[in-house]
């Protein structure tokens, strides 16, 4: 899995020991490999090359401003979807012109924001958005250069929670009625519409969303410019699935062979969002075993991270990978089917800490006998991990390191209980 492999039957992220990071930084704690992330940027980059794609890391995947700052070094630039978003993305070295604005319910202050920076182009979500922005711009003397999300109106493809092209999402303008939208918007100051935007769900492992998505897409672009609206840019968004269980993810060229045809049809400049494809199997969640326990007919294993620290098992139902940084003699150290039963494993629930019956990681898997101490290896936690943290139970948020060949640094300490009240007006 990218840069973690077993060696000698011990973890290793790049060329450190897993179980030496814990040692030193304690559990739970996030560890990512920065060959991995780069790796992942740059087959996207090589696989999209034909169009000279802006790639824009979904900064909302994984927003630590080190992870950041190794996108911008490599030639990415930023999807961002609040003000927060684009704050972190300046500050971490991103530049307004390679920054793309998402968000249904963008602020003034956001808005104001986004022309402060001169951001390329703001992803407008709504005819009131798009009026909006037209009126705030015009009454500062600037011109707003937009790309129109479309709801494509495609049918369900995700988890009903991530997926955000199917109608009456509430994300973008439909596709029946965009038209309309632009129409309305022509010659008037303020605003130029340049673009059109569409992020169809996510994780995605199949290329037909995308390859329905974009034909609809050139289809609006041709009748945008029949308006007399001049399309520049084509964003197709994030949203390409990675290996949670084995290796269903697909190569980047695969989605590059439906959409670079749409984007040559449509003569436009192409735009990416990828996110999760970039950080996800970047990172890895350590854990350690506090006690084991057997209740009500199934075998629990407690341990140290819990729904806090990666919320997306209970949000999602998501699947991911478990298994012990040192596994022991009798079980393979990568199993390559990682849900299936097999000799020296038992069923396992493997749950955390917070007082909720929703705090598990992974119910009846089959793992080898834990006990106290013992660490584990969550797996592809590096997007939608961290940043969907919270301190529930008044839990502080665990530790992130960046792990690059031997070397290995902290890129944000662990919280300590002063931090959990720091906003808090003194008593
Ligand atoms: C979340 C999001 C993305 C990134 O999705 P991934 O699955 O992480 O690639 C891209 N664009 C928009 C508008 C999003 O909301």
């Amino acid at each position: 899995m990218g840069h973690f492999q077993y060696r000698d039957r011990a973890l290793y992220c790049e060329d450190v020991p897993a179980a030496d990071l814990a040692a030193r930084y304690g559990t739970p704690l996030y560890v990512y490999s920065q060959s991995t992330l780069v790796d992942n940027l740059k087959r996207l980059q090589e696989a999209f090359a034909a169009a000279e794609p802006i790639i824009c890391f979904s900064i909302k995947s994984n927003f630590n401003t080190h992870i950041a700052h190794l996108m911008a070094q490599h030639g990415a630039g930023f999807d961002v979807t609040s003000g927060g978003e684009l704050f972190r993305a300046l500050r971490a070295g991103g530049t307004g012109d390679r920054i793309v604005f998402a968000g249904v319910a963008k602020t003034d202050a956001e808005l104001n924001y986004g022309l402060d920076v001169g951001v390329r182009l703001f992803n407008v979500e709504s005819e009131a958005e798009l009026h909006r922005l037209a009126d705030i711009a015009a009454s500062r003397g600037q011109t707003a250069r937009v790309a129109l999300r479309v709801n494509p109106s495609l049918p369900p493809k995700t988890h009903v929670k991530t997926d955000t092209s199917v109608r009456g999402t509430k994300f973008g303008l439909d596709i029946e009625t965009i038209l309309d939208a632009a129409r309305e918007v022509l010659g008037k100051p303020g605003v130029a519409i340049a673009g059109l935007h569409m992020h169809l769900g996510s994780p995605i492992l199949d290329t037909k969303p995308y390859a329905d998505g974009a034909a609809r897409g050139v289809q609006v672009i041709a009748e945008l410019r029949r308006q007399g609206h001049p399309i520049e840019y084509l964003n197709m968004g994030g949203g390409f699935g990675i290996s949670y269980r084995k290796h269903e993810e697909l190569p980047p060229s695969a989605f590059a062979a439906v959409i670079l045809p749409a984007v040559r049809d449509s003569g436009c400049k192409l735009i990416l969002e990828p996110g999760r494809f970039i950080a996800g199997n970047a990172g890895v969640l350590l854990s350690r075993v506090i006690y084991t326990k057997d209740s009500g007919g199934r075998h629990f294993v407690c341990q140290d991270a819990g729904m806090n620290d990666l919320i997306r098992p209970t949000l999602y139902d998501a699947f991911h990978r478990i298994w012990p940084v040192t596994p022991p003699a009798d079980v393979p150290t990568w199993p390559d089917d990682c849900e299936a039963e097999m000799p020296g494993t038992r069923a396992t629930d493997v749950v955390g800490p917070v007082c909720e019956t929703g705090d598990f990681f992974a119910k009846d898997r089959y793992l080898p006998e834990l006990s106290r101490d013992d660490l584990l290896a969550v797996f592809s936690t590096g997007a939608y991990g961290m940043v969907m943290s919270s301190n529930y139970n008044s839990r502080p948020r665990a530790a992130e390191v960046m792990v690059h060949g031997r070397e290995h640094r902290l890129i944000r300490r662990r919280e300590t209980y002063e931090d959990l009240i720091r906003c808090e007006i003194e008593v």
